[in-house]
């Protein structure tokens, strides 16, 4: 299965993707993750994409299609996998068609994650991550914190990061590249039948239910060859 997450900045794309990934195996794809991680290794990429990242801006289309290129070739990804974050342009989007239809490969949905902009501000200005590169867990001051004050409640770790972009005024500038650049993603995908919206203002486990209820239930396990085997020579 191959899934879009659409929203804005604080939609809450990555902690559904994060969530969505483990129940149906597939591995989320976020670029922001990746460009991070790019940054963090001093590569030539990170250092194109530090600065605009900074500012909230968009870095460049051939810099994030040639990221998610080369990442969905990948042997974990045969088993499908989450956009989180990309495409975020119309080139991005017309880029995306053609490496699935060159791999024959093919969209199950795009889920548009629908949120009030007041809102986005206060998500985004509040949350840290654990940093133990192992677990980051997602936090947020308010709407999530941790059980027991400054100690991870996966992993126990006691060190946490806030991403620098996550502040009120480079929020500004994300939500503006959202509305210019990444909207007309709501109507390009809705014209291929693809879009299905669902209200991502409800609790994290209330939106996870609505994804599930529009993607249908993952396969269970025991639904795996054997079972169905199984269930082939009992009927014969
Ligand atoms: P995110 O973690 O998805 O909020 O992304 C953080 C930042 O990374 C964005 O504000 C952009 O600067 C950059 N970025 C992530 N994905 C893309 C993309 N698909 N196209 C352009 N810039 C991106």
């Amino acid at each position: 299965m191959i899934l879009i997450l659409l929203g804005p900045p604080g939609a809450g794309k990555g902690t559904q993707a994060k969530e969505i990934a483990r129940k149906r195996r597939l591995v989320q794809l976020s670029t922001g993750d990746m460009l991070r991680a790019a940054i963090a290794a001093g590569s030539p990429v990170g250092l194109q994409a530090k600065a605009v990242m900074a500012t909230g801006g968009l870095v460049a289309d051939e810099i994030v299609i040639q990221i998610i290129a080369d990442r969905i070739e990948q042997p974990d990804c045969a088993n499908g996998f989450i956009l989180d974050g990309f495409p975020r342009t119309l080139a991005q989007a017309a880029a995306l068609d053609a490496m699935l239809r060159a791999r024959k490969l093919e969209l199950a949905a795009v889920v548009e994650m629908k949120v009030d902009d007041e809102v986005l501000i206060d998500r985004v200005a509040g949350r840290f991550t654990c940093a133990n590169k192992a677990c980051g867990e997602g936090y947020h001051d308010r709407h999530k914190p941790t059980a027991k004050p400054g100690v991870c409640d996966v992993c126990g770790g006691t060190a946490f990061t806030r991403r620098p972009d996550d502040n009120a005024e480079t929020m500004r500038t994300r939500l503006t590249a959202y509305y210019k650049e990444t909207s007309p993603l709501i109507g390009y995908y809705f014209a291929k039948g693809l879009l299905q919206s669902i209200d991502a203002m409800a609790g994290i486990e209330d939106v996870t239910r609505s994804i599930d209820k529009l993607l249908g239930k993952p396969a269970a396990k025991a639904t795996s060859v054997r079972t169905v085997t199984k269930r082939a020579q009992s009927a014969r």
